[in-house]
């Protein structure tokens, strides 16, 4: 696809951000890049508007830029996946295990309904910890999983391409 290589380029890479050694996928500039942002949305649009999802959940912070409108243009729901303490309802929680320590995720219950098709999106996908304890999320309220999507997967992480039994579709990888 012709248009990968332009969401690429499209994504800034800062060396030593948040620390020293990483090398950070910036998607703040693919965003500011208007047929880039628009080709990667239209992307994921393509793949999932033929597959009877109802549900489609983003993973905070960056997932909320790409789940929305996925959402809006597929004719699903969008369900925030938030950081604890920021969901005024009734929650699900998950703890999934970071580099240093652990972090959490939140759904609220009654967003997502027993026997719901979802995806989930989020910008990056790295160990898939994080991706994992969305799906958790989503099956706790007994919706059925059909597709992790992401923008970029980094390639030196497993788990790539599958993600606890469930397909992971990614656009591209750093350069
Ligand atoms: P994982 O749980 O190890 O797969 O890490 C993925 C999560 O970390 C996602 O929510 C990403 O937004 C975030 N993340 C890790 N590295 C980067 C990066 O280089 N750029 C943007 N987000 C990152």
């Amino acid at each position: 696809d012709p248009r990968l290589e332009a969401i690429s380029r499209a994504i800034r890479v800062v060396p030593h951000f948040p620390k020293p050694g990483i090398m950070f996928q910036d998607i703040t500039t693919l965003l500011l890049d208007h047929k880039a942002f628009k080709d990667t949305v239209e992307i994921f649009v393509d793949r999932y508007r033929d597959m009877d999802i109802s549900v489609v959940a983003g993973v905070e912070a960056r997932g909320f830029m790409f789940g929305p409108s996925i959402a809006l243009a597929i004719g699903a729901k969008f369900v925030p996946l938030r950081k604890p303490r920021k969901l005024p309802g009734e929650v699900f929680s998950e703890e999934y295990v970071l580099e240093y320590g652990t972090d959490c995720l939140q759904m609220h219950v009654g967003a997502v309904q027993a026997g719901e098709r979802a995806i989930v999106i989020d910008d990056l996908v790295a160990t898939g910890g994080t991706l994992s304890a969305a799906i958790k999320l989503l099956e706790r309220a007994g919706a059925e999983v059909v597709e992790c999507g992401c923008v970029i997967g980094l390639p030196e992480v497993k788990g790539q391409r599958r993600l606890d039994g469930k397909p992971l579709y990614i656009l591209v990888e750093p350069r």
